[in-house]
């Protein structure tokens, strides 16, 4: 785990934003509570997502299905007999792979290389550096590209043909070693089922196994009929929603980004066949642009297809964010054609079909998913907003300043207000203003220790902005309004502070990006 993941995970816990499962108890693996600060990044990121779905489309709406769900619908998604990871160990150190993640980041490190190699020629050559020309005649460009293709051609192979053993051969022959205990001592590979199951009923013998969802799409699907008819909708037309979803994922050592209980949000988009390929393009675009309203630096952000399509898929990608552990996948959109809801008309025997007034035929619709993590995409937003800077004190002397660079409104404090002293009205005063803004904004009063030290509590869970009361304010009824990112002061009144702030603050300059 590099330095800045480290750096951030402390710094999430010290701050209230994640705590370890169970800490008292020594945790529970791959599993984390979400503290004062986490739950209203959460709940902001949550609603962003869901006001750019459902407010901001007229034809999506959404659901909230149930966790438990009959077990015959994994059956007809395919869950049960395939949901599998192909799984590898470690002899030496014990520890458990994903082996199609191995081979992945062995790929991803090949790829590092050529642009290791592309940004050094760029600075000698300057402006007359040919990138195209450069790939095709340079010699350690030339071989790491050959490498790559022959690997990634091996192993696309080798995922669609579901041949384990040569899942294995291509790690042994690339010597991938394990990165904790660097041996090449591999046990084979085997696939593992992902579902949680449980019992339903309180007598367990007569109780019947039922799984927690790993997707919560599945609701979405099985509900497509009524929300269709109790709600008129048209195609297309999309169904959202978010919730838990559950998976015994074998490897879980990256803090937020693989959990065994996390949070989904996922839109499922019905078209009309034959029209899925275009509001595949459509929504691969938009869910970019999304990503890309949050972010000053849209380099950080990537598409990846997919090396091996799921049966049922006829295209998708990846939306990737850059990590402090890697380009990794924060979402997925993927073209499910008309397999869910025909599987569930087979399986359940009831017709799934929708009734085109305009063609006068009834047929199965086809279906776009938009499926991003909640907490993946939380923790890209704290990854991002992560930075530390030197900043002038009071005296004038430069010092370390943690900043949390969250957008604005998805900040979990709007305001802090702060009585410059502890006396002379001032924290009445406050108090008195807190009111006046607390129904539009999340707000938090802090009196304790220097305004220096107050104000770099703030910076470090990312509060926009800082109103300080001085006795100027028991005069003329002004304060001050500290910006986080500038550290610039304004003396506002105090009757304008509503017009000043909640500009900045609101989703709509978001939103307006989109
Ligand atoms: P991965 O390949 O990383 O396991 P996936 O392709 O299985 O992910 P999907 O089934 O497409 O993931 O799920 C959609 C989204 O749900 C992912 O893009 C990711 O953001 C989120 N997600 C999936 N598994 C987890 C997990 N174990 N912990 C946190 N988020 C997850």
């Amino acid at each position: 785990m590099n330095d800045l993941f480290k750096k951030l995970i402390s710094h999430a816990k010290e701050y209230g934003f994640i705590f370890p499962s169970s800490e008292i108890y020594d945790g529970l693996s791959a599993v984390y509570d979400y503290g004062p600060n986490g739950v209203e990044l959460k709940n902001n990121i949550r609603k962003y997502w869901w006001d750019s779905m459902v407010l901001l489309h007229e034809n999506i709406v959404g659901v909230d299905s149930a966790i438990f769900m009959h077990p015959e619908i994994w059956k007809a998604s395919g869950h049960v007999g395939a949901f599998n990871d192909p799984l590898i160990d470690n002899k030496t150190s014990q520890k458990r792979y994903r082996a199609d993640v191995l081979v992945e980041e062995y790929l991803e490190k090949i790829n590092q290389k050529i642009e290791k190699e592309l940004s050094k020629a760029a600075k000698r050559f300057g402006d007359e550096f040919d990138e195209k020309q450069f790939r095709e005649t340079n010699p350690r460009v030339l071989a790491n590209q050959q490498k790559k293709d022959e690997i990634h051609k091996r192993f696309v192979t080798a995922l669609e043909n579901n041949d384990l053993k040569d899942l294995k051969q291509i790690i042994l022959d690339c010597e991938i070693a394990d990165p904790v205990s660097g041996s090449r001592e591999w046990t084979d590979v085997r696939q593992f089922n992902l579902m949680f199951e449980t019992k339903l009923g309180s007598l367990s013998e007569d109780a019947n196994s039922i799984y927690l969802r790993p997707e919560t799409a599945q609701g979405i699907f099985v509900n497509f009929l009524n929300v269709q008819k109790s709600s008129r909708m048209k195609l297309p037309f999309g169904i959202a929603q978010t919730g838990k979803a559950f998976r015994n994922e074998i490897v879980a050592r990256q803090f937020i980004f693989r959990m065994r209980e996390f949070e989904q949000m996922e839109m499922q988009f019905f078209v009309k066949p034959g029209e899925e390929l275009k509001w595949f393009k459509s929504w691969k675009e938009k869910r970019m642009k999304w990503h890309q309203s949050l972010l000053v630096d849209h380099s950080k952000l990537r598409y990846h297809d997919h090396d091996k399509l799921a049966h049922y898929a006829n295209a998708a990608t990846d939306i990737e964010f850059n990590y402090p552990i890697g380009f990794k996948e924060v979402e997925g959109i993927h073209s499910r054609t008309d397999f869910d809801l025909s599987q569930h008309q087979k399986f359940s025997g009831k017709k799934l079909q929708y009734f085109d007034t305009e063609a006068n035929k009834s047929y199965v619709p086809y279906v776009i998913e938009t499926s991003i993590g909640l907490d993946r995409m939380f923790l890209a937003v704290i990854s991002n907003a992560y930075s530390e800077e030197k900043a002038p004190n009071a005296d004038g002397k430069l010092e370390d300043r943690l900043i949390m660079k969250i957008p604005p409104a998805l900040a979990p404090v709007k305001i802090a207000v702060l009585p410059l002293v502890k006396k002379d009205g001032l924290p009445e005063k406050a108090r008195e203003l807190i009111k006046t803004l607390q129904y539009d904004h999340n707000c938090q009063y802090d009196e304790k220790d220097s305004i220096g030290r107050r104000y770099r509590r703030q910076d470090a869970i990312g509060t926009p902005y800082c109103i300080t009361l001085d006795h100027q304010t028991m005069t003329d009824n002004t304060v001050t309004v500290r910006d986080r990112d500038s550290m610039k002061q304004d003396r506002v009144l105090i009757p304008e502070l509503p017009g000043f702030v909640s500009e900045k603050l609101s989703m709509r300059k978001l939103f307006e990006k989109l």
